[in-house]
């Protein structure tokens, strides 16, 4: 564990917040040989009732990142039963070879498995060390905190904030946000029922609001109560377990008696979203970024995707090959995420209304979910694999996420997913019959930040294909130049003209 006083002076980059997505994207920094330091407020990780649903598109970052054993890519397509606004029948489908549609782990299990490799690696992750204020200058950033009692400052070339829904790293610096009021009142806590086998179980509306129980036998059920009529009058004031009982009790319209209740909270539909995740040398990831209501289970699927799409940019950016400007798409491209994400809750929130409204909404989705095309669609939306959507190699255009597949390479066949766990935090630039060319080409200048490969079942197809499976571009390199300055673009580097002259890549 590390002390204090075992602390340098100067990180190449601090991460604020070791919580899933810090620690995340701590990790996969430290994979990329940047010196790092986590700064966690927490003594340790504490098992929280959040997150436990993580979707398709993040499990299949997580395969690549090589965080999750990679999955057989023979395997079939894969398909769960979700819901939708508190109604079950959403069909979300993975494509073949990619692993589950869904996988049910704990936030704190994550935040668990990510630590242990930080610290596996030598990371220094300082725990009970509260961030107090960030200040940057053109040079760098200082960080300011508190552990045991004193006031101490290290200072960085970059700063990620990953300190959740109240971000001192947001707050310090200032970043200019977009947010909504609440219009909605949640409860949340843990307790153990008198009687599991007579509650309500699952996703449960009333005449007079919603109760979700994820019943357990014989330990400790998360119960959690919607009021959509109007907000907290104070959502500071501490919720407590008569108040937890009281609201389960009248929702329900019945008594569902539970005892122990611990881990209370409130939270709301409010949202905010950073209108930048870069603020000069401060960037921000997870909860710290956005936040909203949880339905669905998309808040910590959001940040994984931060923390893969931000962490190889920022490896390439910290090592002074890339020009920061390369994290302006980082933010452009998760924005757009978070502002779907924040859109489809919204909906969500409009179909869970009691009332008139909030009948004619549902049977509106009812409609929808009979159709298989649109309830797909919805699906894909939820699991974030239209954003952006999975496509086979062959066929991917730019902007697409490259769905696993078998590759015939020099030393052997193998898939996508296992090419992208041996590249590390190195893109994949797969060459059909014109691989010879572009390695020639690209090598002396992007070796180190792309991995050549031939696979010879790509015919006269090129791709290339970011750490985080977005496809950077494709098609017949002819003279290069269109794939050398997307390589510039993507990964940094001169993008000065280069061209292919083996007749075999015309
Ligand atoms: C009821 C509920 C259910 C949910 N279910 C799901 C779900 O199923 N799927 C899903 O994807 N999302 C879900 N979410 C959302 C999910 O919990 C969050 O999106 C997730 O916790 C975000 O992770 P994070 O690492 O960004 O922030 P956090 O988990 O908040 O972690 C932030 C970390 O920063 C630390 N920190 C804070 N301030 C400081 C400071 N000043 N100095 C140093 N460290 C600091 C904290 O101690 C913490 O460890 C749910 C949320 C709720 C409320």
């Amino acid at each position: 564990m590390t002390e204090a006083d075992d602390l340098r002076q100067h990180y190449r980059i601090v991460v604020v917040g070791g919580g899933p997505v810090g620690s995340l994207t701590a990790l996969e920094l430290a994979r990329s040989g940047i010196d790092v330091l986590v700064l966690e407020a927490a003594p340790h990780t504490t098992d929280v009732p959040k997150a436990g649903t993580i979707h398709a598109r993040s499990i299949q970052l997580l395969t690549r990142r090589g965080h999750f054993a990679a999955p057989d890519v023979d395997a079939g397509a894969a398909s769960t039963t979700f819901h939708y606004a508190g109604v079950w029948g959403l069909e979300i489908t993975a494509p073949p070879g990619e692993g589950p549609a869904i996988a049910g782990i704990g936030q704190s299990d994550l935040e668990r498995l990510f630590t242990a490799r930080l610290i596996g690696l030598g990371t220094p992750v300082l725990k009970a060390a509260m961030v107090t204020g960030v200040d940057q200058d053109d040079g760098g950033a200082t960080v300011t905190f508190t552990h045991e009692g004193r006031t101490r400052r290290v200072t960085a070339d970059w700063v990620v904030g990953a300190d959740g829904a109240r971000s001192i790293v947001r707050r310090s610096v200032g970043f200019p946000a977009t947010e909504t009021a609440p219009t909605a009142a949640a409860l949340l806590g843990l307790a153990v029922l008198d009687d599991p086998a007579t509650a309500p179980r699952g996703w449960v509306r009333t005449e007079r609001g919603w109760t979700v129980l994820n019943v357990n036998h014989g330990g400790f059920s998360r119960i959690i109560t919607f009021d959509l009529d109007g907000p907290h009058e104070d959502h500071r004031r501490p919720l407590t377990a008569e108040e937890l009982q009281e609201t389960v009790d009248r929702f329900a319209v019945r008594p569902v008696p539970f005892r122990n209740a611990r881990s209370l909270s409130r939270f709301s539909d409010y949202s905010r979203l950073v209108d930048d995740y870069r603020f000069g040398r401060v960037l921000l990831v997870g909860d710290a970024a956005h936040v909203h209501f949880p339905l669905g289970g998309q808040g910590l699927n959001l940040g994984i995707g931060d923390a893969v799409g931000l962490s190889w940019r920022l490896a390439l950016v910290a090592r002074g090959q890339a020009d920061p400007s390369v994290l302006d798409a980082y933010s452009r491209e998760r924005h757009a995420c978070a502002a779907g994400v924040i859109a489809n809750v919204a909906d969500q929130r409009e179909r869970m209304r009691i009332g008139v409204d909030g009948d004619r909404l549902r049977h509106e989705l009812d409609v929808l979910l009979e159709d298989r095309d649109r309830n797909r669609a919805l699906g894909s939306v939820i699991s974030a694999q239209s954003q952006p959507a999975p496509s086979t190699l062959q066929d991917a255009a730019r902007g697409d996420f490259a769905a696993n597949t078998v590759l015939e390479t020099d030393t052997g066949v193998t898939d996508l997913i296992r090419l992208h766990v041996a590249a590390g935090n190195r893109g994949l630039l797969l060459g059909g019959d014109a691989s010879e060319s572009v390695r020639a080409l690209v090598e002396p200048c992007w070796g180190e930040r792309v991995r050549v490969i031939r696979a010879r079942n790509l015919g006269p197809t090129t791709v290339l294909v970011r750490p985080d499976g977005e496809v950077a571009w494709s098609g017949e390199p002819g003279d290069g130049s269109e794939l050398v300055a997307r390589l510039a673009e993507t990964f940094g580097g001169s993008a000065t003209r280069a061209r292919l002259t083996s007749a075999g890549t015309r």
